[in-house]
């Protein structure tokens, strides 16, 4: 598997309205896109560094993972995304080697990328999603 950069990192909050002054007014950085991904029922705001994105994600409903993860744990950094060329094989080969995997193959995320999550049990607790774009 070839990882290519960090594609983004992903981080919990429970407004995206609330947040966007810190990443816009003190960081600078400028919110690009606002979509709703309705299979993780999380709302998604991107800023772009460099070839990497931040990625906040909201939830849309209670039963939500980000919801019960800002229950638990608070707001904060959620995933840690790798970009890979070959996201098929990339699940493959690391499943081979002992990964517990949450997806067993691609879906779609935000942004037109096809994800697949890492199980934390596997990556010493931090959630790793794999990524591959459609026009990498
Ligand atoms: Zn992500």
């Amino acid at each position: 598997m070839e990882i290519t950069h960090i594609e983004h990192i992903g981080i919990a909050v429970k407004s995206i309205e609330e947040q966007l002054p810190y990443y816009e007014n003190i960081l600078g950085l400028k919110c690009y896109n606002i979509e709703t991904v309705e299979d993780q029922k999380v709302k998604t705001a991107f800023f772009k560094v460099g070839k990497t994105k931040i990625e906040l994600l909201e939830p849309t409903s209670e039963d939500s993972t980000i919801a019960k993860f800002i229950e638990k744990r608070g707001e904060g950094v959620h995933h840690i995304a790798y970009a890979t060329n070959n996201l098929d094989e990339a699940l493959k080969e690391v499943e081979s080697k002992g990964v517990r995997l949450i997806d067993k193959e691609g879906r779609p995320g935000a942004e037109g990328l096809t994800i697949a999550f890492l199980h934390p049990k596997s990556t010493g607790s931090v959630l790793t999603e794999l990524c591959e774009h459609p026009d990498k």
